[in-house]
């Protein structure tokens, strides 16, 4: 059973002066509600984020399909969104806000087909389980023991860690409409030729791009070494972020909480812009009371091996101004290289020759049928496998294409 002191503490106080009682914060599921008003401590809840998670919350308690409710994650993006240029998102529910143009109820399609979606991250997973409503049968190859790509590592934040729930939802839904899973499948062209698909959906993600110095790449991790665990944090770090996003903060994070003296180091003239204002607060939170600086509008150029040190070559885009100075670990946030070898290989295989038309895709509109005649399939290339992008852009990918396939 939830455990949830505030509401014992609100009820308390109502009860006290004889009103009803009605509470309106942090009450993210179902779970949490039943509970609470079962047990007398409230008698009506207010639920925002659960409702912007899943609209059709209310539809599915009343039709006792309760376990298909999508979960809120805590992610606060929709906050976060609305307070950067009005508009109320979702992070894992593409349709929220956008009830114009896109879904929060999938149609069946007309024609059962065979879809083959490689890559089961965040757009992959979105692939097959809006695939898998439309009636289609569905495959999934992930290289990964497991589903979850760029999630997994999120996740690895004790505050993020409800960001599971948007793979776990999906894998839910996905297994309900039977959706083949090969983990450990590292597919090449013909292991996805020989299922006969009507549809590719290459989802393979990026891997992280640190290749950005003009000497001593060799010398930099990347910041997803860090997160997973796979390079321990050093005592003098520097963590180069170009891109902006959650991986900077978080490998900080992980490095500062070691006891490590941290530098956060952008060529912009603010650090994380990726990273808005709701979900800054707890980063900062974490980093400012350890030992962390930050430093703005200067750009990494080269490391060079000195001793057990590295010297890291600082210049700025604005001036000719040079300075070295020394950290025993550079941490590299550069964003992604897409994986798209398997997509350029199933390319002149397809119907539409791995082209999505862009104007269809932005309003909403099925992509037109292909020029190959020849072409087995067609085939398309969502998420990172595209560019870095993130977790909100890459299910809006899948659920924008495959909602009319
Ligand atoms: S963005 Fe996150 S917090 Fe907001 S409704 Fe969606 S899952 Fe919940």
């Amino acid at each position: 059973m939830p455990n949830a002191p505030h509401l014992d503490f609100a009820g308390m106080i109502r009860k006290e002066v004889g009103l009803p009682t009605f509470h309106a914060a942090k009450i993210p599921d179902v779970a949490t509600a039943r509970h609470a008003i079962a047990e007398g401590l409230l008698d009506m809840v207010g639920m925002t984020r659960a409702h912007m998670a899943d609209p059709l919350l209310v539809k599915k308690i009343a039709e006792r399909r309760e376990e298909d409710i999508r979960p809120c994650v805590g992610a606060t993006y929709c906050l976060d969104r609305i307070y950067q240029a009005g508009d109320a998102l979702c992070i894992h529910n593409a349709a929220t806000g956008r009830e114009l143009t896109m879904p929060h109820e999938i149609d069946a399609a007309t024609n059962k087909k065979k879809v083959a979606v490689i890559g089961a991250g965040p757009a992959g997973m979105e692939a097959a389980r809006v695939a898998a409503e439309r009636g289609h049968d569905v495959i999934v190859f992930e290289a990964a023991p497991d589903a979850g790509g760029q999630v997994r590592l999120t996740a690895r934040s004790e505050r993020r860690r409800e960001m599971m729930s948007i793979i776990d939802w999906r894998m839910e839904q996905c297994l309900k409409r039977n959706v083949v899973f090969r983990f450990n499948s590292f597919a090449a062209a013909d292991d996805i030729c020989v299922e006969n698909p009507d549809v590719v959906v290459v989802a393979t993600g990026g891997l992280p791009h640190t290749d950005v110095l003009h000497e001593g790449n060799d010398l930099a991790v990347s910041s997803w070494d860090i997160i997973a665990g796979d390079v321990k944090p050093g005592r003098r770090v520097l963590v180069y972020d170009d891109a902006g996003d959650h991986a900077a903060l978080q490998a900080a994070e992980i490095a500062a909480k070691t006891g490590a003296h941290v530098e956060i180091m952008t060529p912009d003239r603010s650090f994380a812009p990726d990273v808005m204002a709701m979900n800054l607060v707890p980063y900062l939170r974490a980093l400012q009371d350890r030992d962390v600086r930050f430093t703005v509008t200067y750009r990494l150029k080269a490391a060079k091996r000195s001793g057990n040190m590295i010297t890291a070559v600082i210049g700025t885009d604005y001036s000719n101004h040079t300075e070295t100075r020394e950290f025993d670990q550079i941490v590299v946030n550069h964003g992604t290289i897409p994986m798209d070898e398997l997509y350029f290989e199933l390319k002149p295989k397809s119907k539409n020759l791995g082209a999505i038309n862009q104007e269809a895709l932005i309003f909403g509109r099925p992509q037109p049928l292909g020029a190959n005649p020849d072409g087995q399939f067609a085939l398309f290339r969502i998420g990172d496998a595209v560019s870095a992008r993130n977790t909100h852009a890459a299910i809006y990918d899948a659920l924008r294409l495959l909602k009319d396939i």
